[in-house]
């Protein structure tokens, strides 16, 4: 059912963690998240992709989202007529990577034709699981004793994997001390890109762990030394930041990069390309995840929805609202439900709408931008 966008309201929102995101790179006490509302006649729907505030998760950052949503994305959209969703990718590739920012705006297109043609989102993906498994993720915390009371806390909750970020001084001492306590339990470990194959003797030092797998050990750019990893260590190695096309994915499968893949709609610019990426992984035999970024309840439901495809078969990084925030920035908020005591995220059905709280938007709002029919305004 083809659609045209009439206008494109697009948000850069700082939404206040609860506690602060550590990780190898850096450190964020607000998750820096893009937001577009794509309106077409009486409908609209709202889409989400998260940067984070800096250009440190990878070479995007909000503002600039922002910016090139307002300035290229949105006004090569606006007043075009879409067949499907998956369509906006044309208008939008003419524009190099800024997958991010095309992402913000494509999952809103799905959403609205979601909502124009009374199918779910997951419907419309394909996908054919009612709930999604989900897992723990612990940052770098202040003291080992605070990580094991958390990982307890969640084996209690019925988490049936943990996932750890790891980096130089949160690193093999901190496994002792966690598979100490925790012997059996499902862990892997997350490096986003800290080390090289000159930290060779600290990566082979995970195969003593029995972890499931450790998550972008090396350089974001960098396939081939991945791919020289796999064949020196035994610890199953998961692409994420690597993975940031279904070309690199298919590079990855060639080069025998990697034996897992986590998959994030943000990372590869939409709804379209994840699908395309979990396809080709599909059908190489690599088993794959959905990542997250600490998303509001849209982007969270939209991950929910991908995640209902065939080829996940690990844990997702999807977050239920109280475990990062205070309040979700929009409503209804993400919540789990446990099945045989396992927490699940359920995707939502056709008549849920996720959109912002007016008034927490406000709040949280750091810039914002409307394009109509090519012509531009800012707020
Ligand atoms: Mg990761």
């Amino acid at each position: 059912m083809a659609f045209t966008i009439d206008r494109v309201d697009v948000h850069q929102v700082a939404m206040p963690l609860l506690s602060p995101w550590r990780t190898s790179y850096g450190q964020d006490d607000s998750i820096h998240s893009l937001l577009v509302r794509v309106i077409s006649g009486d409908l609209e729907a709202w889409g989400e992709a998260t940067p984070f505030e800096r250009p440190e998760y990878s070479s995007e950052w909000a503002h600039g989202g922002l910016d090139l949503l307002r300035s290229c994305l949105a006004p090569a959209c606006v007043g075009i007529e879409l067949a499907t969703a998956r369509n906006v990718r044309a208008p939008l590739d003419r524009y190099k990577g800024n997958h991010f920012a095309k992402a913000a705006l494509e999952t809103a297109c799905w959403a609205l034709e979601a909502r124009l043609t009374g199918r779910s989102l997951r419907e419309l993906l394909g996908g054919r699981r009612d709930a999604v498994e989900v897992g723990a993720d612990f940052p770098v915390m202040d003291s080992f004793e605070e990580l094991v009371a958390a990982i307890g806390g969640a084996v209690d909750e019925g988490f049936r994997r943990v996932k750890l970020k790891f980096r130089r001084g949160w690193d093999l001492p901190m496994l002792e001390v966690v598979r100490s306590h925790f012997p059996d339990l499902v862990v892997h470990v997350d490096c986003n890109n800290a080390f090289s194959l000159e930290d060779l003797d600290l990566l082979r030092g995970l195969d003593r762990f029995g972890l499931a797998m450790v998550e972008q050990p090396l350089h974001h750019d960098d396939l081939h030394h991945h791919a020289a990893l796999a064949r020196m260590i035994e610890t199953p190695i998961c692409l994420d930041e690597s993975i940031t096309t279904p070309a690199r994915a298919r590079l990855a499968v060639e080069l025998g990069s990697c034996r897992w893949v986590n998959i994030k709609p943000g990372r590869v610019g939409g709804l379209a390309a994840a699908v395309e990426v979990h396809d080709i992984l599909r059908e190489a035999g690599i088993p794959c995840w959905v990542g997250g970024n600490l998303e509001s309840a849209i982007g969270a439901s939209i991950a929910t929805a991908f995640g209902t495809l065939d080829n996940f078969s690990y844990p997702a990084d999807i977050f239920p609202t109280d475990r990062l925030y205070r309040e979700d920035l929009a409503t209804p908020e993400v919540t789990f439900r446990r099945i045989d005591g396992v927490p699940h995220a359920i995707p939502d059905d056709a008549s849920c709408a996720r959109q912002p709280d007016p008034e927490r938007l406000r709040r949280m709002s750091v810039g914002s931008a409307t394009v109509t029919s090519g012509q531009l305004a800012t707020t």
